[in-house]
Parts: structure tokens; C-alpha cells; sequence
């Protein structure tokens, strides 16, 4: 007997409004914290296509999602993506649709994605030195990056938020750089602790972790940081610049654990739909969308069905706990 419902509520009474779609694991840019540097890719036949894409995002609007953020791997180097996201912008009852990109792509495509109708976007910036973005990124050029970011604040998103990984040994000098750059520009910057989602092939994740404790000290010597109120849909905990219209993110998922108000799940390119960051429990959405015998209405009771499994918390870097394999470019950041 199908379940009528048209809420996602798990079993801890967490309501799931929010989605991160993922519609690519391929990527221009190589981030040592993200990917390794050879990299091997899903196969065609593996991930899904975009009307699978789209019959997903479907169904999780009519179960009563009302955001969704496009992410990857590179979203912007999916073949015809904008045609999905512009039908994923006219979908009934979807309030926000967001988009996190490396903003390589951004001064091509900045103008469509609004008309598109999308929202907000983050763009990840982890150096404002071309050679070390470089190191970083292991092939992208930061000067297209400053394009994009002119670019997306030219076609005036609703918000523009920097997203911008601290590793000691990497980057660490470049918080209030980072900073005074986002707040030269008027847009808000998120600082993200670097996860342990799977190996890093070129540092000890332990070793480069900065938490943001640490990152918001910094920030406060300069800047006089007012706690804010504002709570979005995303992790973040924001602060607010005193005097400016920018505000701070802090996405602390390694030294603080947040998943008390979780409201979100993942779907990967492949169609696993994950219940958690930090954990494997997933139900396979793909399966079922290539399934002859089986209806729109069974994709959207296997999503109902899977709030049973959607676990409590994750529980990073606790050695009596599993931790992903999975690196981020499959996870969907
Ligand atoms: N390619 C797009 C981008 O870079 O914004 C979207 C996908 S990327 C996986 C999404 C976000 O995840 C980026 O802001 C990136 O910095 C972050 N990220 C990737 N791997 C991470 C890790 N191991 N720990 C923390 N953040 C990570
Ligand atoms: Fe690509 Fe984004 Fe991962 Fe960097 S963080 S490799 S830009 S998917």
C-alpha cells in the first residue's frame, strides 16, 4: 500500500526540504583536497541522464523539496546542462534553486543561469595567488575564476557566496585576504573545514585540517564579527562584518557536528541517493528509473521509504566508526 504523504520526515523528526543534486563527477580543475590527479570517471552508461536528472528533482518537489542545489564534480561541464536547469527552474513549488561551481565557466554562462532562474551560487576560491590557486586546483587559472566571480555579480544572483577551504601547509595565510576580498565585492564568504571523504593523495588530511575555531580568531582580529540569526538552508553558521553587507560562513562538519537540524540529502550522478555525508546508507534511485516494471510513483516511495535509514549523525575522524570512501567529486559537495 504506497504511503500519501507529501513531507520527507526521518525517524528523528528531521523535515527534508533541501536537496544537493549532483550532475557530474567530472571536473576542469583537479583540488588536491577533492579529487587525485588521475582521476578516472564514471562511464556514460553509469550516470544518469538529464531527463533522469530531472524525473528525480521531480519527484523530491512534489515531496514537498523546496531547494535544490546543482553541484558535482564540475556542473558546469556536463553537456547541455542549462537545458536541465532551465526546466529544473520552471519545476512547481521549488522555492530556490542553487547552484556551487569553480566559476572557470561563469563569464559564459553567469547571464543564462539567472534567466534561468537560478538563485543563489557559491563559487569555491581558495587562493588569490595565481600560482598557488594553481597548486591548489592542479590546473585551474584563478584569473578565470575573477572573471566569473565579476560575472555572477554583473548578472546580480540573489547571493553570491565565496566557498573557500583553510589548509594549514596550503593556504592558511590567506584567511583575511580571502576575507577583505569578499567583502570588497559585497558578497559573503563560507569557510569549509576540509572533510575525510576518502584519501588525499598528496597531503595527510590531519595534518591540513584548520578548524574554523581557528579561522574565526583570525577573522576577529581584524574585524568586529556580530553573531548573526540568519540561519539558511545549507550548514553554515553565519557572522556578520560589522558595517558591511557581507556576512561569514563557518561549514564546520569536522569540529562541530550540526546534523541535529539536518534537513537535507544527496543524489549522486549515478543516482545513489546518500541519507548522509558521512555515511554509506543509500538507496539506489537509478535502478528503479531504469526499471520498465516500475512507475514515477515507485521512484517517489523509495525516497519516502529511505527516511527510515537516514542516519543520526556522521562521525568524522571517530576511529570506533567507518569513514567514506567515497571522495567528494562522487559525494556531490
Ligand atoms: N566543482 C564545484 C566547486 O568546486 O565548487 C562543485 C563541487 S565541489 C565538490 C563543492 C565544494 O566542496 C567546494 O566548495 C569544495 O571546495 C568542497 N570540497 C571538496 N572536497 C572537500 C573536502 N574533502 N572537504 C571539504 N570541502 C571539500
Ligand atoms: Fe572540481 Fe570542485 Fe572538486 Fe575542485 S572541488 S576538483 S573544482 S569538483
Amino acid at each position: 500500500m504506497p504511503v500519501t504523504t507529501n513531507e520527507l520526515v526521518d525517524k528523528f523528526g528531521r523535515r527534508i526540504d533541501y536537496i544537493r543534486l549532483s550532475v557530474t563527477d567530472r571536473c576542469d580543475f583537479r583540488c588536491v583536497y577533492c579529487m587525485t590527479e588521475d582521476m578516472t570517471f564514471l562511464p556514460r552508461s553509469q550516470i544518469l541522464s538529464l531527463e533522469e536528472l530531472y524525473l528525480v528533482a521531480k519527484a523530491f518537489t512534489e515531496l514537498g523539496v523546496k531547494r535544490i542545489r546543482l553541484t558535482g564534480g564540475e556542473p558546469m561541464v556536463r553537456t547541455d546542462v542549462m537545458s536541465l536547469i532551465e526546466r529544473l527552474g520552471a519545476l512547481p513549488g521549488l522555492e530556490e534553486l542553487n547552484l556551487t561551481t569553480n566559476g572557470a565557466q561563469l563569464d559564459k554562462f553567469a547571464t543564462q543561469l539567472k534567466a534561468a532562474g537560478v538563485n543563489r551560487i557559491n563559487i569555491s576560491i581558495d587562493s588569490l595567488d595565481a600560482e598557488r590557486f594553481k597548486k591548489i586546483s592542479r590546473v585551474g587559472k584563478l584569473e578565470k575564476v575573477i572573471a566569473g566571480i565579476e560575472a555572477a555579480r554583473s548578472a546580480a544572483f540573489d547571493r553570491i557566496r565565496l566557498n573557500s577551504v583553510i589548509m594549514r601547509g596550503y593556504n592558511e595565510d590567506e584567511v583575511i585576504p580571502l576575507t577583505d576580498f569578499a567583502l570588497d565585492k559585497d558578497i559573503d564568504i563560507a569557510f569549509i573545514e576540509e572533510m575525510p571523504l576518502g584519501e588525499a593523495s598528496d597531503h595527510n588530511r590531519e595534518d591540513t585540517t584548520c578548524s574554523n575555531d581557528w579561522v574565526r580568531n583570525v577573522i576577529a582580529e581584524k574585524y568586529e564579527l556580530l553573531n548573526s540569526t540568519a540561519k539558511t538552508a545549507g550548514p553554515s553558521r553565519y557572522v556578520q562584518v560589522a558595517g558591511s553587507k557581507s556576512r561569514i560562513g563557518f561549514i564546520s562538519p569536522v569540529t562541530h557536528n550540526f546534523c541535529e537540524d539536518c534537513n537535507r540529502v544527496r543524489v549522486t550522478v549515478e543516482g545513489r541517493l546518500l541519507l548522509c555525508l558521512g555515511n554509506e546508507h543509500s538507496v539506489d534511485l537509478r535502478e528503479i528509473l531504469r526499471d520498465g516494471a516500475k512507475s514515477f510513483e515507485d521512484l517517489k516511495q523509495a525516497i519516502i521509504a529511505s527516511m527510515d535509514i537516514k542516519p543520526e549523525r556522521h562521525y568524522f575522524y571517530d576511529k570506533d566508526h567507518e569513514q567514506p570512501v567515497r571522495l567528494m567529486n562522487m559525494t556531490g559537495g
